[in-house]
């Protein structure tokens, strides 16, 4: 399957979570072996080459992550929502779309100067992803690339990363 008709999987749920909001559902890509192929091996190769490690946003990133990391031979960090971690680096609460929210970065996983590119599957408000770089950046990493799936561009998520590297593999 191409690329074109994998992100045509992509089905668009109006009103979800809440009216108004134009949800982007990705489950039915993620169910299709072919699609989640396409879309692994398009995403992997947006993560430049002097990576050593990919970041993970919790919960879809985790899949794409886990996908990218083994198409490209490298290990994940797991940036996961609160109280789920043993032993915590760091935490940014930040706004969303629709409501709050904050992320954790596990103790001892990223070694400063480590360069590492951050997955997820959407940028919205780019409030999630930023959330993801400023942990990194914390625990003295170097935030070398976003790789996501879909870019919201009437959200300007782009705008709030301050000029990190952004590969969308499509823009709505
Ligand atoms: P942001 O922080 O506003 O950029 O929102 C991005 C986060 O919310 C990502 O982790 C996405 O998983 C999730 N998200 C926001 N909008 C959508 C959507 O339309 N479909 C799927 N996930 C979304």
């Amino acid at each position: 399957m191409d690329l074109d008709a994998a992100l045509g999987l992509i089905a668009e749920v109006p009103d979800f979570p809440e009216p108004g909001v134009l949800f982007r559902d990705l489950s039915p890509l993620f169910a299709s072996g072919e699609g989640f192929r396409a879309v692994t091996d398009a995403l992997a190769a947006t993560v430049p080459p002097d990576v050593d490690l990919l970041a993970a946003v919790e919960a879809r990133g985790f899949m794409l992550a886990a996908a990218v990391g083994y198409a490209r031979g490298l290990g994940v960090v797991l940036v996961r929502k609160p109280g789920k971690l043993p032993s915590v680096a760091g935490r940014v609460d930040y706004a969303l779309e629709y409501g709050t929210a904050a992320l954790e970065l596990p103790e001892n996983v990223v070694a400063p100067d480590s360069r590492v590119a951050v997955v997820d599957d959407v940028l919205a408000t780019g409030g999630t992803v930023q959330a993801a770089c400023r942990l990194l950046e914390e625990a003295g990493a170097v935030v070398s690339g976003v790789s996501v799936v879909l870019e919201l561009a009437a959200l300007s998520g782009r705008s709030v990363l301050d000029g990190r590297p952004v590969h969308s593999l499509r823009v709505v």
